[in-house]
């Protein structure tokens, strides 16, 4: 098992052993390297120890706002009722409305969904939209489960959570197996209590009731723009780029299929069914028209057959790892042969890999920067809700564009002033933005 200690030797901080007699905690992380909350803590240390942050708002940032855990019981199709646990974390809400997504997933844990609350909070902050950072989950496998089966789990769930919903206060969003219907059910539950219907309590509606134009490909865009902009940084052309997309839902196919468009050459994608290889090129939108028949990339067949760990070990100008957590670790971190890395998926690195990467001079552009396109236009959403005023896709692109291209700018720039890298340099950005409201507000008592 991997150390996750603070590498404190290698960080020369004039107050370094003050700050880390007072923290007292950071050297604790020595757990599991795939522990997503000690991935994340590791990460929030290193830049609060860069930062001299005080230990009053280190402490305040480390804990999470509320925890809240539920019991949802369903009528399943078969007559028999099941009982699935549910959770919703608001990591801080300093800045604005916790906001994040909902995921279904038998590997939903609180741990998990803790570290995901917390990079809710720094991806708002890196890409400064108004928001705090929130994430919810529940343990179950939807690829089991009826339409019906899914819209009970979903409005009960939201019945239970209802204290914590709402525009001001926390706001859902689709996430790892849920899309734009379970918020359809979602804010149709939301507005049933409520007594009238109430669209800006959750991000990533049907356009049709509400939802942003752009906002499903807005993750997939996001991260075509970071990549392109690490290559223009890196010198390296985006004509002809070689790249490898691991995950084809909706970060990696759209973002697989817009960096096609702006001229790289997508060699290789996968599923979870396993991933497909061509040198000379997939072509993407074909790829995704198959999935759309078929659900899954299983027997695509314009290929060679890759594994996803395969896949990521491909010699490429970008991978893009837009699956799930902790897939680059200590395992095969040095066999990583990409130039730059840009992480659709949140927490595809483990803490631990960093050092290896960073070690190989590999550019990463991290999650809470990379994919911070979806909750930018869920933003967007929210302000048009708000606003009962709605943008041409015209104008979300291009909002999102000056977005992510500054923010991009804003920790490129701090990781060459500080000499660290893309990541940390975000946790920075990120943490000095919520730590300086925190400053502003004080301590209420
Ligand atoms: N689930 C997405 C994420 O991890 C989007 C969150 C949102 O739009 O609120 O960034």
């Amino acid at each position: 098992m991997a150390d996750l200690r603070l590498p404190t030797d290698s960080i020369v901080h004039p107050d370094k052993d003050r700050f880390l007699a007072r923290s007292g905690d950071v050297d604790r992380h020595q757990a599991n390297e795939e522990n997503p909350f000690e991935a994340m803590m590791s990460r929030f240390d290193r830049a609060a120890l860069l930062l001299d942050l005080e230990p009053g708002i280190y402490k305040v940032l480390r804990s999470p706002e509320k925890e809240i855990t539920v019991s949802i019981p369903v009528m399943m199709d078969s007559g028999e009722v099941e009982v699935f646990t549910g959770i919703r974390v608001l990591h801080n809400t300093s800045r604005g409305p916790a906001k994040g997504g909902i995921r279904f997933d038998m590997n939903v844990s609180l741990d998990e969904v803790k570290a995901l609350a917390a990079w809710m909070t720094w991806k708002c902050a890196v890409v400064n939209i108004p928001f705090g950072g929130a994430k919810g989950g529940v343990i179950c496998d939807p690829l089991k489960m009826s339409v019906g089966e899914l819209e009970r789990v979903t409005r009960r769930y939201t019945a239970g959570i209802m204290a914590t919903l709402g525009p001001d206060s926390d706001v859902p969003a689709p996430d790892v197996n849920t899309n734009e219907r379970v918020m359809a059910w979602l804010m149709d539950t939301y507005s049933m209590h409520k007594g009238h219907t109430v669209n800006a309590v959750t991000t990533g509606k049907p356009v049709e009731m509400g939802g942003s134009l752009g906002r499903r490909e807005a993750t997939g865009r996001g991260v075509m723009l970071t990549a392109v902009q690490a290559l223009d940084h890196l010198k390296m052309p985006v004509q002809g780029a070689t790249v490898a997309v691991q995950g084809f839902g909706n970060v990696g196919s759209i973002g697989a299929q817009l960096l096609a468009e702006a001229g790289c050459r997508v060699i290789a994608i996968s599923d979870r069914t396993g991933g497909w290889h061509n040198p000379k090129g997939i072509e993407v939108v074909d790829a995704m028209a198959y999935v759309r028949a078929n659900k899954t990339l299983e027997g695509y067949g314009k290929g060679d057959p890759i594994s996803n760990e395969a896949l990521l070990e491909l010699p490429v100008d970008v991978l893009v790892p837009a699956a799930l957590e902790n897939v680059i670790t200590t395992r095969n971190a040095r066999d990583v042969q990409a130039k730059v890395i840009c992480e659709g998926a949140n927490g595809p690195t483990t803490a631990a890999a960093d050092a290896i990467l960073d070690e190989k001079g590999i550019f990463v552009v991290p999650d809470i920067l990379a994919n911070a396109g979806g909750v930018t236009v869920s933003y967007f959403e929210w302000v048009q809700n708000r606003g009962g005023y709605y943008w041409t896709e015209q104008t979300v692109n291009e909002r999102l564009r000056e977005i992510m291209v500054n923010s991009f700018r804003d920790v490129l720039k701090l990781s060459q002033q500080h000499r660290v890298n893309m990541r940390t340099a975000a946790y920075m950005v990120a943490i000095s933005r919520v730590s300086t409201v925190h400053r502003l507000r004080g301590i209420y008592a």
